[in-house]
């Protein structure tokens, strides 16, 4: 190893010699030699690097603290003159340090990725500086150099290039500033409503709570989607999985469940990893149509964007998350999808030259996904209140569940909704198979409503279908069989939802009540949507209290019971007569 010193201009000799002697009497190593640099770029003073640290006594390495320093200047910058105070006192009190800063010399660079020697000391995700001011993230350690993700671009970085530890992990802005707002991985704005306002920055990475800060799931987050709401639960801090084939209502499910987040307070946070511009752009202007758009956050990795940063957006999208978590809001975050996002990162690790294990998945995707699951939860008022709420978006291909990466999220959720080609093609939507979806914490967060009017739903739909396959060909069914089969069929069809229009839960319980009671079994199947509608508009208007009695109490008392009882004789009185 030799010291390093660069300059100017080069000392003379017998000032070579005395540094060398003062060198390794420090060092307590003989062999060393100093190696004299010349870099006119330096503009005066010198750097000089000893043992893996470089000290930077250069007229440029203090301009550059300087800039630093003024940069980061948090005074009163309201009128030309407060600014010009303000900086005139900061350049009044600026001391420059020699403090030791870690600078690497990349080897090679290609598809993202450099490699530098030198950055001995770098840790695990740090954030480092390239010359071009572009950064990086240090993702492998090995024993001569360290491999790093470029988060911008390549253009200016070669071999030889500077590349500087920062010390700092990879950060976002973070609060209140980015509602109603589309950013990408790193924070940056892509809408066009000018730059983020926002003084806090949260590293992207960081461990999920223990179990001591957490509290069970008891707090419905009402999706508005009957099927969901009524058989698959969903809790605020749990996680829930949307599954399902392309094409089949994955993000439509999301969607409507942000939209139906407009009045509750609930935050929701859209992470678009690895899809078109166009869709992410869809989503946006359809929450911003439906009056959801101001409690919002998306952040966009598209599939055009760099494998690194659609590696980084579900975690950027959490940090964003947690600022509000530890604020008593709750939080509604949906990352679609998880599938693309470990493609993103098998491209980053191959590229990064480690092993590929099955579907050529590194060895560590399950904690890709897991790390980042865990940071869903509810935590306790001393912890702040709040709580994160995750629905994950997964790919299938062919309804194959069991694949690497579905298997993979199916076990780190608390329960999935399986989503499917066959019902979406034969018009029920949303295209939920009920027998496949669960939800293992939700049942304790399900409105009181919902729950006792939703009792035998499952059950009676299982039944249905274990019957429908076997009547398949037979034309004279006996009256218990044919009953069994009307009632499931309304069923089906009750639960058939369009896009955009979520369901109260006053409508909800309503509804759940009267159809698993059989009441709607001898209206005909087409006729259905109609009379329910007319029905519902009834109670509405005949009935408007115990409507919101049941949204506000999200109990289901005796009287409304009998009030909706009543109201659907009345509308199907015309019929009889
Ligand atoms: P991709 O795999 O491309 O991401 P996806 O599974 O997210 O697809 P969506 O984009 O949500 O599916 O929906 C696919 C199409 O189905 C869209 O055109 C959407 O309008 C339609 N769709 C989804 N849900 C419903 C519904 N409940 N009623 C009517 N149409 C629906
Ligand atoms: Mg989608």
């Amino acid at each position: 190893m030799s010291y390093i010193l660069t300059c100017v201009k080069a000392p003379d000799k017998a000032h070579q010699e005395r540094l060398l002697t003062f060198l390794r009497k420090k060092y307590q190593d003989t062999d060393d030699q100093l190696d004299i640099r010349i870099d006119p770029g330096l503009i005066g003073g010198f750097t000089l690097t000893a043992n893996g640290y470089t000290y930077d006594c250069s007229v440029r390495g203090r301009m550059r603290q300087m800039e630093e320093k003024l940069m980061s200047s948090s005074g009163n910058n309201d009128t030309a003159e407060s600014l010009l105070s303000s900086l005139l006192e900061e350049i009044r009190s600026f001391t420059p340090s020699v403090k030791p800063i870690e600078i690497g010399e990349v080897i090679e660079v290609s598809d993202g990725i450099a490699t530098a020697s030198g950055l001995s000391r770098a840790a695990y995700g740090e954030m480092v500086e390239f010359e071009n001011g572009e950064f990086g993230m240090v993702m492998n350690l090995r024993k001569d150099n360290v491999g790093i993700m470029l988060l911008g671009s390549e253009e200016g970085i070669g071999e030889g290039s500077v590349v500087r530890r920062t010390g700092k992990a990879v950060e976002v802005p973070v609060g209140e500033g980015l509602l109603g707002r589309a950013v990408d991985a790193l924070g940056h704005p892509i809408d066009d409503l000018g730059p983020i306002e926002s003084d806090l920055s949260y590293p992207i990475e960081r461990e999920a709570g223990g179990v001591i800060t957490r509290e069970p799931v008891s707090v419905p987050l009402q999706t508005g989607i009957l099927a969901i709401d009524a058989m698959v639960p969903i809790g605020r801090g749990q996680r829930e999985l949307i599954i399902g084939d392309r094409q089949t209502g994955k993000t439509a499910i999301a969607v409507d469940t942000m939209i139906n987040q407009r009045d509750t307070g609930v935050i929701c946070i859209y992470v678009a990893i690895g899809q078109k511009a166009s869709s992410v752009a869809r989503v946006q202007e359809t929450l911003r149509k439906h009056g959801a758009m101001d409690n919002s956050i998306i952040v966009s990795a598209a599939a055009g964007e760099s494998a690194a940063l659609q590696y980084i957006a579900p975690y950027a999208g959490a940090a964003m998350a947690e600022y509000f978590m530890e604020r008593g809001r709750d939080v509604l975050i949906v990352y679609d999808d998880l599938s693309k996002h470990a493609v993103a990162y098998r491209t980053l690790s191959l590229l990064l030259k480690r092993s590929p294990g099955r579907e050529a998945y590194p060895g560590d995707v399950f904690y890709l996904h897991s790390r980042l699951l865990e940071r869903a939860c509810r935590v306790t008022e001393e912890y702040g209140g709040g709580s994160i709420t995750a629905l994950p978006i997964i790919e299938t291909q062919a309804g194959d569940v069991s694949a690497y990466i579905p298997t993979n999220v199916i076990s780190i959720t608390d329960g999935q909704i399986y989503l499917e080609s066959g019902l979406f093609f034969s018009g029920q939507r949303p295209a939920i198979n009920v027998g496949l979806s669960v939800s293992r914490v939700g049942g304790a967060a399900q409105t009181r409503a919902i729950k006792k009017t939703a009792g035998t739903l499952r059950i009676d739909l299982a039944r249905f279908r274990e019957l429908e396959v076997f009547t398949q060909f037979s034309s004279d069914l006996d009256k218990s069989t044919q009953q069994t089969l009307d009632h499931g069929r309304r069923l089906l069809e009750l639960l058939k939802q369009p896009l955009y229009h979520p369901m109260p839960v006053s409508r909800q319980a309503t509804l759940l009540y009267v159809a698993t009671q059989g009441l709607l079994d001898d209206i005909p199947l087409s006729e259905l949507r109609d009379f329910t509608d007319s029905f519902m508009e009834r109670m509405e208007t005949e009935h408007g209290e115990v409507l919101s009695g049941i949204q506000d109490s999200g109990a289901l008392s005796g009287t409304a019971a009998e009030a909706i009882r009543a109201t659907l004789e009345a509308c199907k009185a015309p019929r009889r007569a």
